[in-house]
């Protein structure tokens, strides 16, 4: 972590730099596709998360109700500071419902999501989760172009067609 912000370079902006670099075309923050993903490809049909380990609880597991009291363990890189505990247990633990009920929101609808955790873009990291989610995006795209071979229906859900329009605005 260390080593990204001392060249002060945010997480999804390595992810960014190293998709254009290679090629592949998104659209950012698009406010219409729930949960608003760092970055989307349409083309894949999939969103991409940028999150970070603390705030996004990475490897944290799933808080438990212990008599009354809400239960959350340290993990690796998500650290809950001691003091303020509970504030902090709180804040952590609805954001990670919240993604996964964007996640499940955006499967739901024919949406693909990828999870990069801050921690996997470190230097030594970075080249290796690229390649996964390069491979994830290659994976998508084809169990997409099946689907179609099957008679495919666009979901025709209210944000999906509000995100297209956006397209078109940008493009135009
Ligand atoms: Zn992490």
């Amino acid at each position: 972590m260390a080593a990204i912000h001392s060249k002060g370079t945010k997480p999804e902006i390595i992810v960014r730099r190293w998709l254009w670099s290679h090629g592949y075309r998104y659209r950012l923050n698009v406010k219409s596709v729930p949960g608003k993903p760092d970055i989307v490809m349409r083309r894949f049909r999939t969103a991409i998360f940028v999150n970070g380990c603390f705030w996004h609880g990475h490897g944290v597991a799933k808080p438990q109700i212990d008599n009354g009291e809400l239960i959350i363990d340290n993990s690796e890189c998500c650290k809950i500071p001691k003091t303020n505990r509970e504030f902090w247990i709180k804040k952590i633990s609805r954001n990670m419902e919240r993604d996964q009920e964007n996640y499940r929101t955006l499967q739901e609808n024919g949406w693909h999501c990828i999870v990069i955790w801050e921690c996997q873009l470190k230097p030594k990291f970075l080249e290796h989760t690229m390649q996964q989610v390069e491979l994830q995006l290659n994976h998508n795209f084809l169990s997409l172009y099946q689907r179609k071979s099957v008679p495919y229906t666009e979901p025709e859900e209210e944000y999906l067609k509000a995100a297209e329009r956006e397209e078109e605005l940008t493009k135009s």
